[in-house]
């Protein structure tokens, strides 16, 4: 069935740099990163559906106290995340999509998306190679705006170079 479902709703300030973000984490993600820290929520039809309704009950009630919403994990159906971004995009809030989708899966994000997403995270998760605060991370935080990668707001313990 044509619908997005979410497992969790919450407030968060880390995923987003400088954003005070809703963050929905929706179910029936395909992708089966070893190691994922949401596998809980691979499995489809779980969790809640968000309809647009729902999320703009949310928007109203949060509005001025956040200023991005992000979706995150699962299989996000582009026709119905497309209605949820329209929404956002109404209350004149950023909009945030993390995927796992990498490469030449990206020609899979419509226009109708990509023109309405403030940052954008790609990448699977590698263990391995670790998250946007490593610096060894195949995945990559854009801001669809400039173009500009934004991993370096992430990295943790970045070495301070003192002046001779
Ligand atoms: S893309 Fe994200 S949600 Fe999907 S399996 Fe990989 S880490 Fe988990």
């Amino acid at each position: 069935m044509n619908t997005l479902r979410f497992t969790t709703e919450q407030i968060v300030w880390q995923e987003v740099p400088g954003e005070v973000s809703l963050a929905f984490l929706f179910s029936g993600c395909p992708l089966r990163c070893p190691g994922c820290h949401s596998a809980d929520t691979w499995k489809k039809g779980i969790g809640q559906a968000l309809t647009v309704e729902y999320l703009k009950g949310r928007l109203k009630r949060y509005r001025g106290l956040i200023s991005c919403v992000l979706f995150m994990g699962g299989e996000w159906l582009p026709q119905e995340l497309e209605k949820m971004m329209a929404a956002v995009a109404e209350e004149g809030l950023k909009i945030c999509l993390y995927t796992g989708l990498e490469g030449g899966e990206l020609a899979s994000l419509s226009n109708g998306l990509t023109s309405r997403i403030t940052y954008l995270k790609t990448g699977r998760w590698r263990a391995a190679l670790g998250g946007l605060d490593s610096a060894t991370t195949n995945q990559r935080f854009t801001d669809l705006r400039t173009g500009e990668n934004l991993n370096h707001l992430f990295l943790k313990n970045i070495p301070i170079v003192k002046a001779a």
